[in-house]
């Protein structure tokens, strides 16, 4: 059987800050990184816009301002990055509080998804000139706490400690794990709402700020701008019981004049936080998903704004033209009327959201605006944690956005140092 000192489930952002971490303050150990994809870094390959502000990125039922800053100071350390510029930040604020809203001015850069990716190649070249052995297309499936052992689908592994960090799409694999080790868990909170495309020009404070934080009253708040050569996309997800769903998502490339396709989207979600009797938001989001993949023939749904405003469906044979003069940039969702799929409540705020958006920066209600539905957050699984390092039992430890411990790629890798200053212990 191989046996590591260290091992790392998911190639995540969390894995890579307890990988890099553990590197650089325990020499001679060894260390094996399995992900169950065949390419490595998870969520780093979209996208990847960093942001080095708290609260961004950090759930504040593990984080405070002091912890997040000193974690984030290594994640800096550690990445370097290129803080985006931004201006007439003043103007956005005062309009904002005016409404009884906010603008929060964070740190941010942003790599675009092929950016990402030459971060990614770079990362990899450094984990391999460490010695850290890195395995990719294994899939963890079973941790035996006795043995010291997690079973993949290619083999057995012994380890002194272990980080299982899979992200949102490991969601049921957590669930699982923390089942068979006996930590209680919830998941109680889940973020729904639409993704909104448009015109650069109807949404024009992206030049100035390319991921502008809003937050509006009643927990709702903008999240992952993208802009420029910026494209809608839709993740698939799979129930419990196999059902297909889709959750819509973002990103864009890094900034060229030359490919821009003048699009601007962004995600509006609203916090739902769940008490008894309902046990699971997940649950409720997968309902959320399969109502709106019933109304859209298996896809996510869209709506022009125009249409929305006048209660009529949007369809097919009006989808593009006059007023509606821009195609929509993700090609698998149906022109629908998502008022029949979205829970009353959730889309009042959002719609509430919207109208004051449109106040603070106008263009946002121009007729063309597109809004998808779903996009849904799934990262709140909440195990019980024995310390402050995210362990849940003697050596094994979770860290990332599917452990609850982060909502974020800077978050991710902060939860995964602070994870490993918890595995250091085993390896004296
Ligand atoms: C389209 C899209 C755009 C995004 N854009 C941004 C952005 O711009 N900025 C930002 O901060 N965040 C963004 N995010 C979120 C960001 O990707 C996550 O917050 C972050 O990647 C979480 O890191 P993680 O390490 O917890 O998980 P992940 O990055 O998801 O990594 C987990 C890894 O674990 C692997 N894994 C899962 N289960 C197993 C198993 N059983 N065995 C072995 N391996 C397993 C997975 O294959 C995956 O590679 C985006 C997400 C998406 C989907």
């Amino acid at each position: 059987m191989d046996r590591y000192d260290v091992v790392i489930v998911g190639s995540g952002p969390a894995g890579m800050g307890a990988a890099f971490s553990l590197i650089e303050r325990k020499k001679d150990i060894s260390i094996l990184m399995i992900d169950k994809a065949p390419y490595s870094t998870g969520g780093m390959r979209n996208d990847c816009k960093m942001n080095f502000t708290f609260p961004i990125g950090f759930p504040l039922e593990y984080w405070d301002q002091e912890t997040a800053d000193a974690y984030l100071e290594e994640v800096t350390r550690f990445l370097q990055p290129t803080i985006l510029p931004k201006s007439n930040i003043a103007t956005y604020q005062a309009r904002a509080e005016r409404l009884g809203c906010s603008l929060l001015e964070i740190r941010q850069t942003h790599l675009g998804t092929d950016g990402g990716l030459a971060l990614i190649k770079e990362l990899q070249k450094k984990l391999n000139e460490a010695g850290v052995t890195l395995s990719l297309g294994e899939e963890m499936l079973t941790v035996d706490k006795n043995e010291r052992t997690i079973l993949t689908d290619k083999r057995r592994i012994g380890f002194k400690t272990l980080l299982v960090a899979p992200g949102r799409q490991g969601f049921h694999f957590l669930q699982d794990v923390m089942q068979s080790l006996e930590v209680p868990f919830v998941d109680n909170i889940l973020d729904v709402g639409i993704r909104v495309e448009t015109r650069i020009e109807h949404y024009p404070i992206v030049k100035d700020y390319y991921d502008p934080k809003f937050y509006f009253k009643e927990k709702v708040r903008t999240f992952c701008t993208n802009s420029g050569n910026a494209h809608v996309v839709r993740e698939k997800y799979a129930t419990s019981r196999g059902d297909i769903w889709y959750s819509v998502n973002g990103h864009a490339y890094a900034a060229d004049e030359s490919k821009n396709n003048g699009l601007v989207n962004f995600a509006l979600l609203k916090t739902v936080r769940f008490t008894e009797p309902l046990a699971s938001g997940q649950e409720f989001a997968e309902h959320l998903g399969l109502m709106a993949a019933l109304m859209g023939g298996g896809k996510p749904l869209m709506q022009r704004v125009g249409d929305f405003r006048l209660g009529r469906r949007s369809k097919s044979a009006t989808f593009n033209g006059d007023l509606y003069d821009f195609k929509p940039s993700l090609q698998g969702a149906s022109p629908s009327d998502i008022s029949l799929a979205m829970p009353s409540k959730i889309l009042r705020y959002i719609w509430s959201a919207m109208k004051n958006l449109d106040t603070i920066v106008p263009g946002i209600l121009h007729p063309s605006t597109i809004m998808y539905y779903p996009e849904i957050k799934l990262y709140a699984n909440k195990p019980a944690y024995r310390d402050e390092h995210f362990q849940v039992e003697e050596g094994i430890f979770f860290a990332g956005d599917g452990a609850g411990t982060s909502r974020g790629i800077t978050g991710a890798w902060a939860s995964g140092i602070r994870a490993s200053r918890g595995m250091e212990e085993y390896l004296k």
